[in-house]
């Protein structure tokens, strides 16, 4: 098997133990192939492994790569920042934008979705005040959320979040511990959600222990960034 291929599952392997761990939350846990800046060559081969899960950051990159692995039937997911000139494109061509942070783009996304299938929206919050960091604060998620709820061209999924850098599983789980209560209070507003996606290459074990349902997984599965 190629390297590739291994690492992958190795890392399946791995989600699937850290699912069984959390014995709070038995949900099953999706993971998005962070592909930002790697080659449509390894995209390909973990395509051809199965996964079907790829998530992008920049409009552009995306564009050159999408129509390349269209045989596979990918679902793409935008997390990156969103420029509002760039929301037509996004809500175009891809099946999934993580990391909405404010009123504007919400008109426009659902807008350029009108006759397809509703865009599955996640918002981004920001529930550790960073300030250099996106997202929209816990009150903001509120109303972000009913703007969302309104839009026939968009549902809302739930929320992504990339909370500060913590080495130690205890310090990650226990942030994460907090975006899932959080997460709670909006699912007793919005019961139709379903989706946290938390967790990365270095966190994702404790992220599905305080109850992930989605991670993002970059370097661990493809190696260092171009
Ligand atoms: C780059 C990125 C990731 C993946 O990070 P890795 O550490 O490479 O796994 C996940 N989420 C977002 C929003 C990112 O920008």
């Amino acid at each position: 098997m190629t390297r590739i291929a291994s690492t992958l599952e190795d890392l399946q392997l791995e989600i699937a133990k850290s699912t069984e761990k959390s014995q709070n939350f038995r949900q099953k846990v999706r993971l998005v192939a962070v592909s930002k800046r790697q080659s449509v060559e390894k995209m390909v081969r973990l395509a051809q492994q199965g996964q079907r899960d790829f998530a992008e950051n920049q409009l552009q990159e995306a564009l050159e790569k999408i129509p390349q692995l269209i045989d596979f039937k990918i679902k793409w997911h935008f997390i990156g920042a969103i420029q509002s000139r760039k929301c037509k494109a996004i809500a175009e061509n891809f099946d999934w934008v993580q990391s909405v942070d404010r009123a504007k783009l919400i008109p426009k996304l659902a807008q350029a979705r009108l006759g397809l299938k509703p865009l599955n929206v996640c918002i981004q919050l920001n529930l550790f005040n960073e300030s250099q960091k996106a997202g929209a604060g816990p009150e903001e998620v509120f109303e972000l959320a009913e703007l969302i709820e309104n839009e026939q061209n968009l549902a809302l999924r739930g929320l992504m979040v990339l909370p500060p850098r913590q080495s130690e599983f205890t310090a990650q789980k226990r942030q994460f511990e907090e975006v899932y209560d959080f997460y709670r209070q909006l699912a007793e507003k919005y019961p139709n959600i379903d989706t946290i996606s938390m967790g990365m290459s270095g966190d994702f074990a404790a992220a599905i222990a305080a109850g992930s349902t989605m991670v993002r997984v970059g370097t661990r599965l493809f190696g260092d960034r171009n």
